[in-house]
C-alpha cells in the first residue's frame, strides 16, 4: 500500500514514511492510495481476538513492515497497557456502549497513540534515527501522546498546553510524567496560540527536516488506522449479539478523527448501517451533514472540552473523497474555506448530504440529562463526551434499524465536576486519577512566541545528544 496527499503534491510514499511525515509536506493529509475491501473475510474476523483483528486490519495498510514484526508491535501495544478485551462492550438499556477508555490515560486516544509510539520506536530504530515530536493540546491529546512515547528510545516529545487553561487532572496527567524524553511547555496564551506555534514550526520545512519533527495529532494516518479496528469489532459484536446484519455506530466527535475511521471501516466492508455523528454545541460537523454547508462559528466552552473545536482537521480526508478523489477539486474547496470561512458540498440530487451519516448536537443541559438519567436508570456512569453520543443516539434511535453501539471516549473520573453537576454526587473515581495529585511534576512556562519554543527545542536536543 502506498500513500498520497489529499492535495496531490507529494510523491507516493510507503507506510513507514507516511507515519513519520504526519501532515503531508504539501500541507494536505496523507491517505492510502486505495481502500481494500474485506467483506469476504468477516466471518473469520468475527472470531478473532482484538490483537489478531488489529493485525489483520493494519497489515493491509502496512505492507512495508514484515508480518512477524507487526505482530510483535501489536501484541506489545494491546497486551500490556489494556485489559484483555481491550475495548469492552457493555449493554446500557437498549444501547451497546463500547468502552474505549481503558488505556493508561483513560481516554480513547490511547488506543491509537499507544500503537503510534510503538511504530515510531520501531521505524526509527531501523533507520538509526531520532525524532522530536511537537504537539499542542487542549487536554487529552497531550497526555495520551506522552504516555505513548515516554521512555522510548530515539524520541523526544514537546507538548504545549495553554497555561492555566486545561483542567487540573489533565495538567497533572501530563506534567507528572518525569521521563527524560518528555517536555511539557505551559504557553502564556490560548490553545489556538499553541496550535499556531506548532503550525509555524512544522511549516518551516527546513526546521522540520533538520529536527525530524513528527506529529502525533489526529492528522497522523496511523491514528486513523488504529481506530478502524474497533469499528470492525463494534459492528461485528453488535450484529452477533442482536442477530442483525448491520449495526449503527454513534461517535462523539470534534476533529472528525474518530468517526473518519468508522467511514473507512464501512468502505472496507464492515457491517455498519449508519454512522451517528454527535457533537456538543460546537456543531459545525452536525450542521454540515444536515445542510451541506461547512461554516466556521465561534468556539464555545462546554462540558465536553475535548470536542470544543470548530475546524475539524480530519474533515479534509472525507472532503477529498466527496470531491471525486480529485486533489484539484479538494484544493479549490479548501481555498474557498480559507478565504470565506465556509464551503458547500452538494448532495447531488435530492436527499441527505450523505445517507451514511445521521447527525445531531447535544447542548449542556442534554449532556447533563444523559449522565443523570443513565446513572439513575442503569447505574452506568458516562463521562460528558460519551454522554453527548448517548444523548444523540437516544434521540435518533427511532429512525435507525438494528443495534446501536455508542463509543465511550473517556472514563468519567477524568471529569468529576460534570459528574457532580449532573448527579449531585461524587461518583467518579479511578485509582490512577486519585493518586495524581500527590505526584511530583515538571513543566516549563514559556511566552506565546514561536521563536522561544524553537529555542527551547534546539537547546534540549543539543544538551541531550
Ligand atoms: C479527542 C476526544 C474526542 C474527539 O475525538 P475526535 O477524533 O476529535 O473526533 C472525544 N472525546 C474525548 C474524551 C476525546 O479525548
Amino acid at each position: 500500500m502506498k500513500y498520497i496527499s489529499t492535495r496531490g503534491r507529494i510523491d507516493a510514499i510507503d507506510f513507514r514514511r507516511a507515519v513519520l511525515m504526519g501532515l503531508a509536506d504539501d500541507g494536505g493529509l496523507i491517505i492510502p492510495q486505495s481502500i481494500p475491501n474485506v467483506a469476504d473475510r468477516l466471518e473469520i474476523w468475527r472470531k478473532l481476538s482484538y490483537p489478531q483483528l488489529a493485525f489483520e486490519v493494519i497489515r493491509l495498510f502496512a505492507a512495508d513492515i514484515p508480518e512477524a514484526d507487526l505482530r510483535g508491535l501489536i501484541d506489545r501495544t494491546y497486551g500490556r497497557a489494556f485489559p484483555e478485551d481491550v475495548v469492552p462492550v457493555v449493554r446500557v438499556g437498549g444501547l451497546f456502549v463500547m468502552e474505549l477508555f481503558h488505556g493508561p490515560t483513560l481516554a480513547f486516544k490511547d488506543v491509537a497513540l499507544q500503537l503510534l509510539g510503538n511504530l515510531f520506536e520501531y521505524i526509527l530504530a531501523r533507520r538509526q534515527g531520532a525524532m522530536n515530536i511537537l504537539a499542542a493540546t487542549s487536554g487529552d491529546t497531550g497526555s495520551a501522546a506522552i504516555y505513548g512515547v515516554r521512555g522510548r528510545r530515539g524520541i523526544r516529545i514537546f507538548v504545549m498546553h495553554p497555561l492555566g487553561a486545561v483542567s487540573p487532572i489533565q495538567e497533572r496527567q501530563m506534567t507528572a510524567v518525569l521521563d527524560d524524553n518528555v517536555h511539557n511547555l505551559a504557553v502564556q496564551g490560548s490553545f489556538d496560540d499553541c496550535q499556531n506555534i506548532m503550525k509555524s514550526l512544522a511549516g518551516d520545512l527546513e526546521f522540520k527536516r533538520k529536527y525530524n519533527l513528527g506529529a502525533v495529532n489526529s492528522v497522523n494516518w496511523a491514528r486513523v488506522l488504529a481506530q478502524i479496528v474497533y469499528y470492525f469489532r463494534a459492528a461485528l459484536d453488535a450484529c452477533e449479539a442482536a442477530g442483525s446484519k448491520a449495526a449503527a455506530v454513534c461517535v462523539p466527535t470534534g476533529n472528525f478523527g474518530n468517526v473518519l475511521a468508522g467511514w473507512y471501516a464501512r468502505q472496507m466492508g464492515a457491517p455498519i448501517s449508519r454512522l451517528i455523528l454527535a457533537t456538543n454545541c460546537n456543531d459545525i460537523l452536525a450542521r454540515f451533514f444536515q445542510t451541506g454547508q461547512y461554516s466556521l462559528g465561534k468556539v464555545a466552552q462546554t462540558l465536553a472540552p475535548s470536542m470544543d473545536i470548530q475546524v475539524a482537521s480530519n474533515f479534509e480526508r472525507y472532503l477529498y473523497y466527496r470531491a471525486g478523489s480529485s486533489p484539484a477539486a479538494l484544493r479549490a474547496l479548501m481555498d474557498q474555506f480559507r478565504k470565506t470561512g465556509s464551503l458547500r458540498v452538494d448532495s447531488g440530487g435530492s436527499g441527505a448530504v450523505d445517507p451514511l451519516f445521521a447527525s445531531a448536537a447535544a447542548d449542556e443541559q442534554q449532556i447533563l440529562d444523559a449522565i443523570r438519567t443513565t446513572w439513575r436508570d442503569h447505574k452506568y456512569l458516562l463521562d460528558p463526551h460519551s454522554a453527548v453520543g448517548v444523548s444523540v443516539a437516544r434521540r435518533l434511535a427511532g429512525g435507525i434499524d438494528g443495534p446501536i453501539v455508542c463509543l465511550a471516549t473517556a472514563h468519567p473520573a477524568k471529569f468529576p465536576a460534570a459528574i457532580r453537576q449532573a448527579t449531585g454526587e461524587d461518583l467518579a473515581h479511578h485509582p490512577d486519577i486519585d493518586r495524581l495529585m500527590e505526584l511530583p511534576t515538571r513543566c516549563t512556562t514559556v511566552p506565546n512566541d514561536a521563536q522561544k519554543v524553537r529555542q527551547f527545542i534546539v537547546q534540549k536536543v543539543a544538551s541531550s545528544r
